[in-house]
């Protein structure tokens, strides 16, 4: 039955790309679920980096857009073919179409059933920036505890769950932070070492006594990204997700064979939850290690809505100390 659901719903559209005031807040119809989707309430969308690269235009979008991948929410309706959620169930994802909004419909088997016991704004805030910490060092390279790593950009919200897995796994960490109030941020989610940007591959080098680490995890991008390099030891992995600061220029493989046959990859979260078992797999893990105390996922900033300007704003000024959600 649909007979609670409105037919129109407040709704962030961009009409034109652009500054963060280019998310608008307008009224949008709510849309019915199609085959093997299902139509949610929104408890909370979390904002990401890559809304900011979609809406100021480094990663093209069809215009007029809803941003958001990622929310929890509940089940008020479902498409035909869905056996796996009933009207009620609590859901999470971090695939959904455009979640800056009062509803939203997901793939059935794009989303994964929130347990008792997490809340709907922990469910919001894990499944993007969690399921990208866990398959950076679950599955593009595997992290074991002879391991030394370098995650860049500690204290931010991928960066922070990821030192955590990484702790948890016994590996050796060192990352970068750019304030005071950040590295105490950074040392409270276990980094064993905290660095400023400046000078951060001479650091490295003597952290691990010339050696250099054996993978180096890197989304700020275009302003660390060649001094990331010369932090490998021989035959180490540079592992580039994301560019804060701007997107890495096309590279000269030659450079791989200078610095010591050295690996390097550039991958997307899409690709790492493709199938329904690899999502479910890395979502389910995440939430038991919350429930288990072993994770902990700290929501920095709760925006309204209609405030999601506001919310890039906060992200692109490299103030986030952990999560951004929206909030209908
Ligand atoms: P964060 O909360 O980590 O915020 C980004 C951080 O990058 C800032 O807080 C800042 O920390 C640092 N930074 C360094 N230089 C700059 C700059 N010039 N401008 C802005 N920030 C800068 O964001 P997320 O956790 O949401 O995402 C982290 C990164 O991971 C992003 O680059 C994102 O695109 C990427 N990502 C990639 C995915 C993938 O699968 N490839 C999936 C999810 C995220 P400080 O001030 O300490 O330097």
């Amino acid at each position: 039955t649909t007979q609670n659901i409105p037919t129109h719903q407040q709704a962030i559209l961009v009409h034109e790309t652009g500054a963060p005031d280019v998310l608008k807040i307008a009224e949008a119809p709510v849309e019915q679920p199609g085959e093997n989707q299902v139509l949610v309430k929104t408890a909370a969308s979390g904002v990401n980096f890559i809304e900011t690269y979609q809406r100021s235009g480094v990663y093209p979008m069809d215009l007029p857009y809803t941003p958001g991948d990622e929310a929890a929410g509940t089940v008020v309706a479902v498409g035909s073919g869905v056996t796996k959620f009933k009207v009620g169930d609590r859901l999470a994802t971090a695939a959904a179409q455009s979640t800056y909004q009062e509803y939203f419909l997901v793939d059935a088997q794009q989303a994964v059933a929130v347990p008792d016991g997490i809340s709907d704004e922990v469910a919001a805030a894990l499944p993007l920036q969690g399921m990208t910490a866990h398959y950076l060092t679950r599955s593009t390279f595997e992290v074991k505890p002879e391991h030394t790593v370098l995650f860049h950009a500690g204290a931010g919200g991928v960066g922070g769950l990821a030192i955590q897995l990484m702790k948890a796994v016994g590996a050796t960490v060192i990352t970068t932070v750019s304030t005071d109030e950040k590295e105490a941020i950074a040392r409270a989610h276990g980094a064993d070492h905290v660095l400023r940007y400046e000078n951060f591959e001479t650091e490295v080098r003597e952290i691990t006594g010339g050696e250099g680490v054996d993978v180096v995890y890197d989304s700020v991008g275009l302003a660390t990204f060649d001094s990331s390099l010369k932090t490998l030891k021989r035959r180490g992995m540079a592992v580039l997700f994301g560019g804060a600061s701007g997107q890495v220029p096309p590279f000269d493989l030659q450079t791989l064979n200078k610095l010591g046959s050295l690996y390097v990859t550039r991958p997307s979260l899409w690709a790492y939850i493709a199938t329904e078992e690899e999502l479910t797999w890395r979502l389910e893990e995440l939430f038991k290690s919350v429930l288990a105390g072993d994770l902990k996922v700290t929501i920095d900033q709760k925006f309204p809505l209609e405030k999601a300007a506001e919310a890039h704003a906060y992200l692109e000024d490299r103030k986030t100390r952990g999560k951004v959600i929206l909030v209908p």
